[in-house]
């Protein structure tokens, strides 16, 4: 877990920091302040599936977050943490 993350995930970070809530800019199109959230794609048991998007404290540990509703809760909700990285990327990578 306390990984150090390499030069070119911190970049990532960076930019998904500055892009901001992957939620808040799909769903309301605004910018809020993220934090980086980790989750695992498919292929279970394989270490190099682990990912990340950005989400603000409210969808990520606050009322709203994944962290307090449930996994299954908020992607029936906000769309899968898989949908929304695809979402992101395709914002951001041409
Ligand atoms: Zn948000
Ligand atoms: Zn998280």
């Amino acid at each position: 877990m306390a990984k150090r993350p390499n030069k070119e995930t911190q970049a990532k970070y960076n930019k998904m920091v500055d892009f901001g809530c992957v939620v808040c800019q799909k769903v309301y199109g605004v910018y809020t302040e993220p934090c980086i959230h980790h989750f695992t794609g498919a292929g279970m048991g394989l270490k190099s599936t682990e990912k990340y998007i950005p989400l603000c404290h409210t969808h990520h540990q606050g009322k709203k977050g994944i962290h307090h509703i449930g996994t299954k809760n908020w992607e029936s909700k906000f769309g899968s943490q898989q949908e929304l990285l695809d979402w992101y990327i395709g914002k951001n990578e041409t």
